[in-house]
């Protein structure tokens, strides 16, 4: 599975089909269902870390294509790049996705974990999530409500993971609007300005610096063999967030926090890293830090080997650990592990 991933690491899959129509996926879940065999949905891996003795099971990656835009709203097969989405609504002049330009993966991988970036995420553009639901064996319909969307989260990867096949995802976007221009490094981007920027320019923004930063999809870069980030930013409690200001300001140094649900607050995990001591660059055998980002855990490995899974696991266990140590907060890890 490796070539079908980001980080470029995996087994085999005991079984694999790529699924281009609603009945190609409905057939997949039933032949499963028959055998008792284990089942993984795979969209564009770009947010996986698969062990190298692979999948017992069958992987379907999903591959339906198709989209089109009626009025605001942007229809997409699951199969569909997201990037290609983007470009799409870009296109039909629709604000509401575009600063998510640039993000590697396809359109069913994105409300799995509410993808979001530079101020946006899907849960506020997302009308309507169509999935194969494989308890009941037939397709459903979510409205945004019912997809439960949280920070990173959703239904589809907490309280029923494995349940549904997205299949397709509509997107209800603002014709003429407005780019959202919220996140610090987009504002200052655009600051001295003669008049506000255009959404493509938005989009264009947004890619140049997540290319600045190995977080956007470049042929032979070797920071982009990556799953994105590999830690959430950690939602805290006040008083944790309090104690972490103190262990701060005892240093000499500020933690910048920011409001997150539920009267929580959030402390960007890249602080907490370079805190406990990794810096971008940093190295363990084949497993490393992105030179350019200390989210992104990266496979090291060349022409003349690939890190193994468990490597980069160790890494992120070796770096939760030393987070955990100082600051009394375990990190959790972002992309989904496969066959461990
Ligand atoms: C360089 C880089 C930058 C990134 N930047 C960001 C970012 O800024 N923000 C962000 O949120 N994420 C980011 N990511 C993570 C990733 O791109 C997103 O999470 C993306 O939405 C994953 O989609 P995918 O199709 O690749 O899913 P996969 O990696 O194939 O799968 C991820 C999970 O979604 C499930 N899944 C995928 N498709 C379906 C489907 N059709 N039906 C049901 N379940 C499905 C899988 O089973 C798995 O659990 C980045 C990744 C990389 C490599």
């Amino acid at each position: 599975m490796a070539p079908l991933t980001t980080l470029g690491i995996g087994g085999p899959a005991r079984w694999f089909v790529e699924a281009a129509s609603e009945a190609e996926i409905a057939e997949a879940c039933a032949w499963v269902r028959e055998r008792s065999v284990p089942l993984f949905v795979l969209g564009g891996g770009s947010n996986v870390l698969v062990s190298n003795r692979g999948f017992d099971g069958l992987v379907v990656r999903v591959a339906i294509q198709g989209m089109q835009v009626e009025g605001e709203l942007l229809r997409a097969a699951a199969g569909v790049t997201w990037d290609g989405c983007v470009e799409q609504a870009l296109g039909a002049d629709c604000a509401g996705i575009e600063c998510l330009a640039g993000i590697p993966g396809t359109v069913g991988g994105t409300p799995v974990q509410n993808v979001g970036a530079y101020g946006q995420e899907v849960a506020s553009a997302i009308e309507r999530v169509r999935a194969f639901d494989r308890a009941v064996r037939e397709f459903v319909e979510f409205t945004n409500t019912e997809c439960r969307f949280a920070y990173r989260r959703s239904r589809f990867n907490t309280v029923d993971r494995g349940r549904y096949v997205v299949t397709r995802v509509d997107y209800r976007l603002r014709r003429g609007g407005e780019p959202t221009l919220a996140y610090a490094d987009l504002k200052a981007h655009f600051s001295g300005g003669k008049k506000p920027p255009s959404l493509a320019e938005v989009a264009a923004a947004v890619r140049g610096i997540r290319q600045s930063k190995g977080m956007f999809l470049v042929e032979g870069d070797p920071d982009c063999r990556s799953a994105g980030s590999f830690f959430k930013n950690p939602s805290v409690a006040p008083e944790v967030a309090e104690r972490v200001q103190q262990i701060a300001a005892h240093s000499g140094i500020a933690v910048r926090v920011f409001p997150a649900d539920s009267g929580l607050v959030k402390i960007p995990a890249a602080w907490l890293i370079e805190q406990a001591g990794f810096r971008k660059g940093y190295t363990l055998g084949a497993a490393g830090i992105s030179s350019r980002h200390t989210l992104a855990l990266i496979n090291r490995g060349d022409g003349r080997g690939s890190a193994r899974a468990e490597e980069i696991l160790a890494l992120a266990e070796k770096i939760q650990a030393a987070v955990e140590k100082m600051f009394g907060i375990r990190l959790e890890m972002e992309p989904e592990r496969v066959g461990f």
